[in-house]
């Protein structure tokens, strides 16, 4: 089973994605993870997105797919991913489409985490003060939220569009939105 889960900057996707990822026995993938390890270990494709993940922008359509479709090709990817904000903009849509359909698969489900912006402003504020992100700065944040509402906020019509898009309110505690997450994939 493919399972995307969407929504915005500090809506809880890869806190939820751990935990679905583990119920369902299958791998999380998160492109802003992968990267970010790519960063810290100095590789070609690190160095690329380096300056334009500080900054809160996108990396790049091409780049995305090209390791989307490197994961795809894993032994451990084959019965399925909970692909975690890996489609952020439609070509990026259109892409993973393909590439699934080219392995005999279709994107699952799509999850949305629905959160409001005061919320979002909170808990990156929260998590800079932990984990010390670059991007978690008030004003990569902005540019990220902007991103998020221009790039990636169309891409849920897209998939409305084609076997539609759950929307799940993402407040309360971890455990009560793991449960709404649970009883969502059921009900489809
Ligand atoms: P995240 O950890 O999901 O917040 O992602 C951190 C950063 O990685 C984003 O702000 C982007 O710069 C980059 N990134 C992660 N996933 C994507 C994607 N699918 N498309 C473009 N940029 C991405």
């Amino acid at each position: 089973m493919d399972i995307l889960l969407m929504g915005p900057p500090g809506a809880g996707k890869g806190t939820q994605g751990a935990i679905l990822a583990e119920r369902l026995g299958l791998p999380k993938f998160a492109t802003g993870d992968l990267l970010r390890d790519a960063v810290k270990r100095g590789t070609p494709l690190g160095l690329q997105a380096k300056s334009v993940m500080e900054a809160g922008h996108l990396v790049s359509d091409d780049i995305i797919l090209g390791v989307v479709r490197e994961e795809l090709g894993r032994a451990q990817a084959r019965r399925g991913v909970v692909f975690d904000g890996v489609v952020r903009t439609i070509p990026q849509a259109e892409g993973v489409a393909k590439i699934l359909a080219d392995l005999g698969r279709k994107m699952d489900a799509v999850l949305f985490f629905d959160v409001t912006d005061d919320a979002i402003l909170d808990r990156l504020e929260k998590r800079r003060q932990i984990d010390g992100r670059a991007d978690d700065d008030p004003a990569a944040v902005k540019v990220r939220l902007k991103a998020y509402r221009e790039q990636t906020a169309p891409v849920l019509a897209w998939y409305e569009q084609r076997g539609g898009v759950i929307h799940i309110p993402a407040v309360g505690t971890v455990e009560d939105i793991a449960d709404r997450v649970r009883e969502a994939l059921k009900r489809r």
